[in-house]
């Protein structure tokens, strides 16, 4: 290949695409240059040892050659782990591709993002040995960590406009204030209310260690306001809104 520049890279596949007959297309959260688009010519061919590299969810290490255009090739490459269990419920798949849906649109391509690389890489190893009913506060936790790394962390406080405390009634999350503004300030739907506890349970969850997370288990009303909060936060800041989301709602019937 003429022109173009190799280098080895360790990262997780977000997103894999059968393309054509044989080949495939993924993009790669690598710790060295973030988000890395790529073909795998041949994968589905015979016995290439690419195909469960670049198999969707997979931690690999890749070859991969640098050239012109914005898609690398992937020339050789090893499974280090597979995220087996990953992909073995429905449950998981859902969650799992939530927030490679999520880890995807916040990357910036090919610059290096090492604090959302090691939120990323931890939180797929949790989330394949973790209980099922374990899976909704990890989400949780990701979302409002990874706002937090990408310098959205809300402001949860005090109200934005008024500066009155977190104790002194409801609130909601306004994205275009940064933080949680209060029901006199905002006259928003009651459906979109967040109380005190979901306040501090969101401010709990940018704090606490991952090792730590699952000790934590506010009630189902908080975090579904926090699920609700936060799903607008992050279309307002990704300016997108995520497909697997839609599939993840069906998953656990909200
Ligand atoms: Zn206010």
């Amino acid at each position: 290949m003429t022109g173009s520049r190799l280098q080895v890279l360790e990262g997780l596949v977000i997103r894999s695409r059968e393309y054509g007959e044989a080949d495939r297309i993924i993009i790669v959260f690598t710790k060295e240059r973030g988000r890395v688009s790529a073909i795998a010519k041949g994968v589905r061919k015979g016995k290439s040892s690419l195909s469960g590299a670049t198999q969707l969810f997979s931690y690999s290490r890749l070859a991969f050659a640098f050239g012109r255009g914005s898609l690398a090739t992937v020339t050789q490459g090893e499974t280090i782990n597979s995220h087996r269990g990953l992909r073995e419920s429905l449950g998981r798949i859902a969650y799992a591709s939530y927030i490679s849906e999520l880890l995807d649109y916040s990357l910036p391509e090919n610059k290096p993002q090492e604090s959302l690389f090691i939120l990323g890489a931890s939180v797929f190893a949790v989330l394949e040995v973790i209980p099922e009913e374990d899976m909704e506060i990890l989400a949780r936790f990701f979302e409002l960590r990874l706002l937090a790394i990408l310098g959205y962390k809300p402001q949860l406080d005090f109200c934005s406009v008024c500066g009155r405390g977190v104790m002194g009634g409801s609130f909601v999350l306004s994205p275009y204030r940064g933080g949680i503004v209060c029901t006199g300030c905002s006259g928003s739907a009651p459906d979109e209310l967040l109380s005190p506890g979901a306040i501090l349970s969101m401010k709990k969850l940018l704090e606490i260690d991952l090792r730590q997370l699952f000790n934590f288990k506010p009630g189902s009303e908080i975090k579904r306001e926090m699920e609700q909060a936060t799903e607008g936060y992050l279309r307002y800041y990704l300016e997108k809104s995520t497909k697997a989301k839609q599939t993840l709602r069906e998953y656990i019937n909200i």
